[in-house]
C-alpha cells in the first residue's frame, strides 16, 4: 500500500487534507487551494505498454494513486460511468496533432472534471448520508457541463453563477434549462466578478456553519485530477503512430493548451510530474495574457478580463496559478523551462480556422484555433498535440461567418435551444448570492 497522499493549502495556513476532504471543500479554508504534497509516479511498466491501454485503464491507475478509500471496483465503475465517450487524436500535419475533448454530453472538454467530480461527490454524499451545496462560477462551458454533470442529484445543489449577456445563446440554454436542483444565477457582472462571489461564498465562515458548500472550478483538485488523463492518453495513441513511422525518439512530445484559469494546463504539468514523458508545454492564451506575459518579465499582473471570441479563455486573474507556482516552487525561470507562453489576437484565431478550414477541411472552435495558432507561431520543430477544448458547433456564431458554411448542431445540442430559459437575475454583490443560497436550502 502506497503511502497516504495528503494536500496542503497554498496559503499554508489549513490543516493537511486527504482526497475526499479536498473534494468535498474544494477550497481550504484559509482561502488557498488544495496541492499534493508529492505527485505519485507510474510505474515504469505501465507507461512502457501505455500504447495497448484504453482511458479507463489509465484513468484507474492514476486515480488509485490519488484516492485511496474508494474500492478499486467502485472507482472503476465511476471512471466507466463518466468516460462513456471517445477521446481521438486526430492528425492534422505533418508534426501537428489535436486531441479531441469534446465527445462528451456539453461538446467541451469541461465534461471530464464534471462528470468524474459529481459521480465521486455522489458516492461519498450517498456513504456518509450528507447533502451538498455546489458553486460554480462560469465564463459558458464549465456551467453546462457542471449542470449536466450534476443534474438529478438528489442529495447537491448546484447554484451557478455566469456573466449576464456574456456567454452565448447555446451556453446559456445548457445550464438555464434543466431545473430541478440546478440554479442558474445570471449576475449583473463579468466573469472575473462571478469568479470572486463564488470565491467569497467559499470562505464564508457563517454560511458555513449551516451548510455544506463545495466548489466545481478547476479550484477544486478533483476537477484537475480527470484532466491529468486524457494527456497520458494522448500520448498513448501518438506513441502508437510514433513507433509505427520508427521515429527514433517518441518523447520529445509537446502539449499546446489552450488556457484560460489554467486548469487543464496544470494537470498536464501534473502528469509530466508522473512521469509522463513530454518536452514542454505551449500555454497559448487570447489577449488575456497575463501568464504568457510572467513567463517573459517573471511579473504577474493580473487585470479586468478583456472580451475575445474564445469567451471561455476571457480571464484576468487565472485561478490556478497559484498552483502552477506552488508547482515550481516560485520560480519563474524554472516554470519558463516548461512552459512556453503565446498569445494569439481575435484576427489570428480568425485566420487559423479559415486556412484550416480551406487546407484541410476540419473545423476548429475558436479556442482549439488559439491552440493551433499558438503552436504555428512557438515555431518549434517536435510534434505538438494541440488539446481541442470544444465542439465548432457550440460557438456557431463565430465560426460560421468565417469559414463561410453552416455547422450541423450535433442532436444533444438541438433538443436544448427549444427549451425554456430559467434564470434568477441577480446584482454584483455577495449578499444576493447569499440570501439565495440560504432560501433554497430551507425549502
Ligand atoms: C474552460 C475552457 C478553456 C480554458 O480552460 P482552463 O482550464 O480554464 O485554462 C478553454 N477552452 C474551452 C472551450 C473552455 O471551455
Amino acid at each position: 500500500m502506497a503511502a497516504q497522499l495528503k494536500f496542503y493549502s497554498t496559503n499554508k495556513k489549513s490543516p493537511r487534507a486527504d482526497f475526499k476532504q479536498v473534494l468535498m471543500q474544494g477550497l481550504a479554508s484559509d482561502g488557498g487551494l488544495f496541492v499534493p504534497e508529492f505527485f505519485p509516479k507510474l510505474e515504469k511498466g505501465f507507461l512502457a505498454n501505455i500504447r495497448e491501454k484504453e482511458f479507463w485503464e489509465i484513468a484507474l491507475e492514476i486515480s488509485q494513486k490519488f484516492i485511496q478509500d474508494i474500492p478499486p471496483k467502485e472507482l472503476k465503475k465511476i471512471i466507466k460511468d463518466s468516460f462513456n465517450f471517445e477521446v481521438p487524436l486526430k492528425q492534422l500535419d505533418n508534426n501537428l496533432y489535436i486531441l479531441e475533448l469534446f465527445h462528451g454530453p456539453t461538446l467541451a472538454f469541461k465534461d471530464f472534471g464534471a462528470r468524474f467530480m459529481s459521480r465521486l461527490m455522489n458516492y461519498y454524499l450517498r456513504r456518509e448520508k450528507e447533502k451538498l451545496n455546489i458553486i460554480v462560477a462560469t465564463s459558458g462551458d464549465t456551467g453546462s457541463a457542471v449542470a449536466q454533470g450534476f443534474y438529478g442529484l438528489s442529495n447537491i445543489k448546484v447554484f451557478i453563477l455566469y456573466p449576464s449577456k456574456r456567454i452565448t445563446p447555446l451556453q446559456e440554454k445548457q445550464m438555464t434549462t434543466l431545473g430541478k436542483n440546478i440554479i442558474a444565477l445570471e449576475v449583473k457582472g463579468n466573469f472575473d466578478d462571478c469568479q470572486k462571489l463564488a470565491k467569497q461564498i467559499l470562505t464564508d465562515g457563517e454560511l458555513k456553519k449551516k451548510i455544506n458548500l463545495s466548489s466545481a472550478n478547476s479550484i477544486n483538485f478533483g476537477r484537475l485530477l480527470p484532466q491529468s488523463f486524457y494527456y497520458f492518453y494522448g500520448f498513448a495513441q501518438y506513441g502508437g503512430h510514433c513507433k509505427t513511422l520508427k521515429l527514433r525518439s517518441c518523447d520529445d512530445l509537446i502539449f499546446a493548451v489552450p488556457s484560460g484559469n489554467f486548469g487543464n494546463l496544470t494537470a498536464g504539468l501534473m502528469a509530466k510530474r508522473m512521469g509522463l514523458p513530454v518536452r514542454q508545454f505551449i500555454a497559448a492564451t487570447n489577449a488575456n495574457d497575463i501568464v504568457p506575459r510572467y513567463l517573459k518579465t517573471g511579473k504577474f499582473v493580473s487585470r479586468v478580463s478583456r472580451k475575445t471570441i474564445s469567451n471561455a479563455m476571457d480571464v484576468g486573474n487565472p485561478s490556478n496559478f497559484v498552483r502552477m507556482l506552488e508547482m515550481y516552487s516560485h520560480d519563474y525561470k524554472k516554470m519558463a523551462k516548461d512552459i512556453i507562453g503565446v498569445s494569439i489576437g481575435d484576427q489570428q484565431t480568425r485566420e487559423t480556422i479559415k486556412n484550416v478550414y480551406r487546407k484541410i477541411g476540419y473545423i476548429l472552435d475558436p479556442h482549439t484555433a488559439v491552440g493551433v495558432a499558438a503552436a504555428q507561431k512557438s515555431n518549434v520543430s517536435q510534434p505538438i498535440i494541440v488539446l481541442s477544448t470544444a465542439h465548432p458547433a457550440k460557438f456557431k456564431e463565430i465560426v460560421e461567418p468565417v469559414i463561410g458554411k453552416k455547422i450541423l448542431l450535433p442532436d444533444q445540442l438541438k433538443a436544448v435551444m427549444n427549451k425554456k430559459k430559467r434564470s434568477i437575475i441577480i446584482k454584483n454583490d455577495l449578499a444576493s448570492v447569499r440570501k439565495i443560497i440560504l432560501e433554497k436550502n430551507s425549502a
